[in-house]
């Protein structure tokens, strides 16, 4: 094995190893309660995984994107939930890394990478969601800082963070060339949390408004040049939802193999054949393969800069194919455990809560779906 599989197979090795040990005990709790596990944020750090996209100096773990797949796949297999700690950091942390200067990478990733700091990505809001480009959040330039004024809302991570990478536009009218991105620091003056969502799955997330109202941000705090928010929004995606894409197969496959030992044990019944189950667990294992294959081929070719469909199709197509299995999958893994399906007893109506948010957040599937027709229908 050549070094980077070997360093790619070591970060699925070590995230098995977690999300056997650290959150399988915990994966049902943490949906019952709806409660942010601190447990896990300090098992992730301790383990890299809060760290992964971080570059070295600054003393992260600088992972490719398929290690990053990997992390969230295994972890996902046993609680989506928990997956999705691993990317929002990582969601949060891109911008400043991949537009930031040295002196902002200086302040934000250190405390992430060693400091088990969180950080959080703030970009939806009331009226904005889809439509991305129409923040009405607002950055005023005035001498050597801007105030900040605006509501953020569905923000993964906005009562718990310690840093907000925070999407306003500073040239109002002006849409995508009017986006700009700062870090916030939890406590500045002016930033607050409203409230919490109960949501009906990924529960064990923490999302949450986040309210700025005459928030002072130094314009040292200011991620690269005025206007070149949307841009750095574009590439983070990019790369992170092939990740959300590996965290719907995960999901998909954790439901899977619960199923398979399910009717391993009670096949003698024969009850379920009846169902024609044998046919509907070798779908669920093809759709997860394909799945699978998509998810890692948009990392590969973000991780090799390689040619051809561009980036954000396949990234895309990931996003939505991946979490439209895990809805089928985890929908029929509740069908074949019939009535029982729908109780607490068995983990696949937990896991078929936490598709459906993963077919909407990052980007809902139509508006992926738009990405990729828009693309086919430009032509090269
Ligand atoms: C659990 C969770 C966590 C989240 N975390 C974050 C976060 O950390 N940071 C962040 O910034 N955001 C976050 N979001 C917000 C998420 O990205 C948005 O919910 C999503 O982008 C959709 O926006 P919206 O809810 O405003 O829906 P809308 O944009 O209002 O869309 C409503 C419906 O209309 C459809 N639609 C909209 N426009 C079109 C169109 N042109 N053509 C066809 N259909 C269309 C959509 O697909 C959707 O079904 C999170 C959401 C959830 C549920």
């Amino acid at each position: 094995m050549n070094n980077i599989k070997q360093e790619r197979e070591g970060w699925r090795e070590k995230a098995k190893e977690v999300a056997k040990n650290v959150v399988a005990p915990r994966a049902a709790e943490i949906d019952e309660t709806g409660e942010f596990a601190w447990d896990l944020a300090e098992a992730y750090s301790k383990h890299g995984f809060l760290s992964l996209l971080i570059p070295k100096e600054y003393g992260g773990m600088d992972t490719d994107i398929t290690s990053f797949c990997l992390v969230a796949e295994e972890i996902a297999k046993i609680c989506a939930s928990s997956a999705l700690l691993v990317i929002v950091q990582a969601v949060g942390t891109m911008p400043v890394v991949l537009g930031g200067t040295n002196e902002l990478k200086e302040m934000v990733l250190p405390r992430l990478a060693k400091e088990k700091g969180l950080i959080c990505f703030c970009l939806t809001e009331p009226e904005s969601g889809s439509d991305a480009a129409s923040v009405q959040t607002k950055a005023a330039l005035k001498g050597d800082h801007y105030v900040i004024n605006g509501r953020k809302c569905f923000i993964t991570n906005g009562g718990v963070a310690d840093f907000y990478t925070v999407f306003a536009t500073t040239q109002p009218g002006k849409k995508i060339e009017g986006i700009t991105g700062f870090v916030l620091e939890k406590g500045t003056p002016g930033l607050s949390i409203g409230k919490t969502e109960e949501k009906m799955g990924i529960r064990g997330s923490n999302t949450t408004e986040v309210i700025l109202e005459g928030v002072k941000v130094p314009v040292a705090q200011r991620i690269g040049d005025e206007g070149a928010g949307w841009w750095q929004m574009m590439r983070t995606l990019n790369r992170s939802r092939p990740a959300i894409g590996a965290q719907a197969v995960g999901l998909a496959q954790g439901a899977l193999d619960y199923l398979v030992q399910f009717v391993r044990k009670n096949g003698a019944k024969a009850k379920e054949d009846k169902f024609g189950v044998q046919w509907m667990l070798a779908d669920m294992a093809v759709e997860i393969e394909a799945a699978r294959a998509l998810v890692y081929k948009a990392a590969t070719m973000m991780d090799e800069k390689a040619k051809g469909t561009p980036v954000q199709v396949l990234s895309a197509m990931a996003k939505y194919f991946a979490s439209d299995v895990a809805m089928k999958v985890t929908t029929n893994a509740v069908q074949i455990l019939q009535w029982e399906g729908l109780t607490h007893h068995h983990p696949v109506e937990r896991m078929m809560r936490d598709a459906k948010v993963i077919q909407i957040f990052e980007g809902t599937n139509q508006i992926q779906r738009m990405v990729v027709a828009h693309t086919l229908l430009k032509g090269k």
